[in-house]
């Protein structure tokens, strides 16, 4: 332990005074010859000596006490500290390291309020991004509608049919957002039950059947899968990243592309269950993004395609609520496969 050694600067500070004394009186005798008398002034020095050893190391004390003490009542540290006054006993580098710690966690803490700021920010200006453009759309056309010499009938039901596809977006957005919420606030309890995975995924294909067929999109199983495989994870939300998953396959797979899904052992009695695509992929700067809260590689083509930016943040926070992993490959130009994890039933 490294106490403040008080008593050593006492003693120079002293030993500093007493020097300068003796170098004062010895110069002011020579020089104006008075008769000295180096007894008495021998026994005043060591006096003062002694004295001022104390009185600087009882100030000191009392000075650098005080200001731990501050500074001890600012830093609420996890375990007490322990302050003693008399003798000033604290380990002072302890007490430092500590001080330096608490310093480095209150910096950690404000950049991390800064980002989480930020990231408010930004979500705020991309949600009211995203409503604005559906909201402006059905105005426009409901704006139209309603000038007095609007006439023609079936602009009418075009101009009516083309709002409301901007209000089913609007909608569509909106459920996004407020499931991403529910995710994030872990309000969405998961029901945790076994089911077969085959026959849910052959139930998603059959949704997603004309979706596929528009772009002429073919959604298959690698093989043959006669026997049920049994998972235990919430079936709905299980269903639902495989919706996303399978939907992006078809938004950004080539028109007269091929879907495939497999399921392939894993480790720890998981499985792997892998969707892959042959369409546009998608290049290595985008990855580590893709999953975060709106982001698209190609805005445009999203928009076109109905997405809201939120299918595979969705996908990620389901798949991680259930302790379980969701992985990303792709290659620009060949192809994307996105893989995740559940338990299997043993
Ligand atoms: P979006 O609503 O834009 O589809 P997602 O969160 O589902 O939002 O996807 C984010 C972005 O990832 C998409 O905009 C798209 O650029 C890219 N993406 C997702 N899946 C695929 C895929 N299978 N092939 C190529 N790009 C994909």
């Amino acid at each position: 332990m490294k106490f403040i050694q008080l008593h050593k600067q006492a003693l120079k500070s002293s030993a500093f005074i007493s020097l300068l004394l003796i170098l004062i009186v010895i110069l002011t005798t020579t020089f104006f010859k008075i008769d000295f008398n180096y007894l008495y002034f021998s026994i005043l020095l060591f006096f003062l000596f002694i004295s001022v050893y104390f009185v600087f190391k009882i100030h000191t004390q009392k000075f650098i006490y005080g200001l731990l003490k501050k500074m001890n009542k600012l830093t609420p540290f996890e375990d007490e500290f322990s302050l003693h006054e008399n003798p000033l006993e604290t380990d002072f580098e302890l007490f430092l390291k500590k001080f330096q710690n608490f310093a480095q966690t209150k910096h950690l803490e404000i950049e991390k309020l800064h980002n989480i700021d930020g990231f408010r920010r930004e979500f705020l200006g991309n949600v009211s991004h995203e409503l604005k453009t559906p909201i402006f759309t059905a105005q426009g056309y409901l704006l139209t509608l309603l000038d007095d010499d609007f006439k023609d009938k079936t602009l009418r039901k075009k101009y009516l049919e083309r709002a409301n596809k901007s209000i089913d977006r609007l909608n569509f957005i909106v459920k996004d957002l407020d499931m991403i919420s529910k995710l994030e606030s872990n309000e969405l309890g998961l029901n945790i039950k076994s089911f077969n995975l085959i026959e849910l995924i052959q139930g998603v294909f059959d949704l997603l059947e004309m979706k596929a067929k528009k772009r002429d999109v073919e959604l298959s199983f690698n093989k043959n899968y006669d026997i049920p495989i049994l998972v235990n994870g919430d079936i709905k939300r299980i269903e639902q990243v495989i919706i996303n998953l399978l939907v992006n396959s078809i938004k950004y797979g080539s028109i007269n592309g091929k879907t495939t899904v497999s399921i392939e052992p894993y480790i720890h009695q998981k499985i792997l269950v892998k969707i892959s695509d042959n369409g546009e992929g998608i290049k290595e700067i985008h990855i580590p993004r893709l999953f975060e809260r709106f982001y698209r590689v190609d805005q445009s083509r999203s928009r076109e395609q109905g997405g809201s930016g939120l299918g595979l943040s969705i996908v990620k926070h389901i798949v991680e609520a259930h302790n379980e992993t969701i992985l990303v490959k792709s290659e620009y130009g060949k192809g994307s496969e996105f893989s995740f994890t559940l338990k299997k039933v043993e």
